[in-house]
């Protein structure tokens, strides 16, 4: 199948730092991707570079076959959840999503299911500030769906999630999957990937370490030493 995001021989510096070396993948329409890797492993980079928000100083990223940094039917396809993502406190949830469907012009008529679809649509009426972080993660989700994208990059959003909120989450991710989105997520634990991701990128200091399924990452002899993370 074509991949839905190519990046081939992709580097990335910010000055002298080094943010991402010669990172070649291909994600596959239908998977659940995770990005594996400790602070400053450049997982952020990659995602940025993925959105068009920043171009490679080397190599090539393509996104449904079009250069993201330049190709707006591109970048329309996506759904995008920052890390740490922060709403307007004032704003109920479904005003919150109001505005962004205005920004994206994504249509209102969307905003109720979403709000139904992410467990919210009790506290829709509520306002944000007294949301906790589980139901602000949730929110933060229901804005990156918006405008049904084929593509969905989450940058740590199980970040202070508890297991059970972590599991409902995964949950909900494995139905956009099989519904056919792309979805690529950023995640400092292995751990909470079992079972969940189809397919673990490993990233240690800007490189790609390892690239597989969790059972082919598990066969490899070793991983690199220098990026301890538990299988
Ligand atoms: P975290 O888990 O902390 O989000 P990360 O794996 O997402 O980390 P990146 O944010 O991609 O890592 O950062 C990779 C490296 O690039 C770091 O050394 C960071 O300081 C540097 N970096 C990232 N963006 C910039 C920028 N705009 N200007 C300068 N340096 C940057």
């Amino acid at each position: 199948m074509k991949p839905t995001i190519l990046l081939d021989g992709v580097s990335k510096s910010f000055g002298a730092i080094r943010a991402v070396r010669n990172v070649s993948l291909a994600l596959a329409p239908g998977e659940i991707v995770a990005l594996v890797g400790h602070n400053g492993a450049g997982k952020t980079t990659l995602i940025k570079l993925m959105l068009g928000l920043i171009r490679p100083t080397e190599g090539v990223v393509r996104v449904l076959g079009g250069d993201p940094s330049t190709d707006a039917e591109v970048r329309a396809a996506f759904g995008y959840l920052p890390e740490n993502v922060a709403f307007n406190p004032a704003l109920t949830g479904r005003e919150t999503l109001h505005f962004y469907s205005a920004l994206k012009r994504a249509g209102r008529e969307q905003v109720e299911g979403l709000l139904e679809r992410v467990g919210l649509a009790e506290a829709a009426g509520r306002r944000v500030r007294t949301y906790s972080k589980g139901m602000r993660q949730r929110l933060g989700l229901a804005q990156a769906l918006l405008g049904r994208p084929r593509v969905l990059l989450l940058d740590e959003p199980t970040t202070g999630l508890d297991p059970a909120l972590r599991r409902d989450f995964y949950r909900f991710l494995e139905q956009l999957r099989d519904d056919g989105a792309t979805i690529l997520l950023s995640s400092h634990a292995l751990s909470e990937l079992e079972g969940r991701a189809d397919h673990v990128i490993i990233m240690g200091r800007g490189e790609k370490v390892a690239d597989g399924t969790l059972d082919e990452l598990r066969r490899l002899a070793r991983l690199p030493t220098r990026i301890r993370i538990r299988l």
